[in-house]
């Protein structure tokens, strides 16, 4: 398998060429040059599988530069009932005939997006190891996944990782589970100052190639394509959960910001997973609801941005939509980097013809949005009726999800966080305080291991030189 750029460099990459990446050189996002096909002998043949081994098996039809028996044991490192709570990995709870909520949040840091870091952590320390090679990781977080990429990276050996979070602007409960994580290799720097701010040292120092090629400073964001794989292991795994086989469709619902989670089940979808509808839900912050409904990709100021209850969801532009595109407009490279090179960059955005949109409709999707207010009623019908406590995040997804349900076609609601990491809005929501899993009890009375600094790029690169040892 041979990875090539959505705005049309060719170069042939494998897997781990790409890995430790981000961009491609052209500014363009990395896609495999096609989608392994899964027919219906091979779906039998998964159906019965545990999660790790269907993991090595989707893993292994895109990763041709790792021998077969280290990815194996890599994916059983990952995938235990130690880490995410139970045999299953990602079980479904029924909340009603024909919908269920597929719980993606059971791992370290109670967000579906350990379901990738976690995988991600050991291919690097794999990897980096095989080549002999370190890398810094430098990182901005509001919250998520911040989190998650370091309790990926903790411990792993080649790894450091240089998080930079707004000082007393993250919840009580996330600063505590960054800050209590005592690791030598992870460093959590609070700035003084606004996420943004964060965000535009990372870009600053990013941009100071010599710094960036003498500490080999590398990242982690959601547009790495190792992430984006490991997501689609889960939409298989659902799949089998909610089926018996015979020919059955399933649709998911995903509470969409970035389009990492939904892209995923795009691909699973393209390799022929038989996925009905792929139900895309927002929050107030509907760049992608608008999509989907006129053609219009606009991206949002920072004055247009909401803050809302279901912060990770809160986005300006959608950084992993390229790919979608891409394959939208038949793999056109050329029209791709048009768009979403100068016209992005110059007008805030595009719009698709219609024939574009149908082709979208072609692929499964639709879309829905959702608001505060939504939220709250969600979140306490399903706590009064069915006795099941969801996140605000979730809650977009299920509120969404009810509004395309269609007769014998199971609907899986992706669960992305569990309610202890909002009390404040379940508490909005119910009267009433969110339980937390008993391994995190108590976590905000731990030691903190963090370092104050000025919102100024030099104080940060010289912490960084200083701790690169
Ligand atoms: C990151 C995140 C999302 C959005 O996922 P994307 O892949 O960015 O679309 C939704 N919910 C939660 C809880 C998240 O952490």
């Amino acid at each position: 398998m041979k990875y090539q750029s959505t705005r049309g460099d060719r170069t042939p990459r494998a897997f781990c060429d790409i890995l430790l990446e981000g961009l491609a050189p052209d500014g363009g996002l990395y896609l495999p040059t096609h989608y392994p096909q899964v027919d219906e002998a091979t779906l039998a043949r998964w159906r019965g599988l545990p999660y790790a081994e269907l993991a090595f098996e989707i893993l292994a039809l895109y990763i041709d530069d790792i021998p077969a028996a280290d990815l194996r044991r890599l994916a059983h490192e990952t995938y235990t009932a130690a880490t995410f709570g139970s045999a299953a990995i990602t079980p479904l709870v029924k909340l009603e005939e024909g919908l269920y909520l597929q719980a993606l949040s059971n791992g370290p840091t109670l967000a579906f997006k350990d379901m990738a870091m976690q995988l991600l952590g050991r291919l690097f320390e794999y990897e980096l190891a095989r080549r002999g090679e370190q890398l810094n990781i430098l990182g901005a977080t509001s919250g998520d996944t911040g989190s998650a990429a370091e309790y990926a990276m903790r411990g792993k050996k080649g790894v450091r990782v240089f998080m930079l979070s707004p000082y007393g602007r993250m919840s009580a409960f996330q600063q505590a589970q960054m800050f209590s994580l005592q690791d030598a290799n992870i460093h959590n720097l609070a700035v003084e100052g606004v996420f943004d701010d964060c965000q535009d040292i990372v870009k600053a120092l990013g941009n100071d190639l010599d710094f960036k090629r003498r500490y080999r400073i590398g990242t982690v964001n959601s547009i790495n394509w190792a992430r984006l794989l490991a997501q689609v292991v889960y939409y298989f795994a659902g799949y089998f959960q909610a089926t018996r086989g015979n020919g059955e469709r399933v649709s998911f619902a995903v509470p969409s910001g970035n389009f990492g989670n939904i892209c995923a089940g795009h691909v699973a979808r393209s390799m022929g997973l038989p996925i009905e509808k792929l139900v895309l839900a927002t929050n107030e912050n509907d760049v992608l609801d608008e999509f989907f409904r006129s053609g219009r990709y606009r991206v949002r100021g920072s004055a247009e941005t909401f803050e809302t209850s279901s912060p990770s969801m809160d986005i300006s532009k959608a950084s992993n939509f390229e790919r979608f595109v891409f394959d939208l407009l038949g793999r056109d490279a050329a029209r791709t980097a048009a768009l979403f090179g100068p016209l992005l960059e110059h007008e805030g955005g595009f719009t698709l013809e219609a024939a574009a949109l149908e082709r979208a409709a072609g692929c499964g999707f639709v879309s829905g949005r959702s608001t505060h207010a939504d939220r709250l009623a969600t979140i306490r019908d399903t706590w009064q009726r069915l006795r099941v406590m969801i996140d605000p995040h979730t809650a977009d997804g299920l509120k969404v999800a009810r509004e395309h349900l269609q007769p014998g076609v199971p609907m899986l609601v992706l669960e992305t966080a569990l309610p202890a990491k909002f009390a404040e809005t379940i508490q909005e929501a119910l009267g009433r305080d969110p339980e937390r899993p008993a391994a995190l009890r108590g976590l905000e009375a731990l030691p903190r291991r963090v370092t104050v600094l000025p919102a100024d790029a030099q104080q940060v690169k010289r912490y960084i030189e200083a701790h690169c040892g």
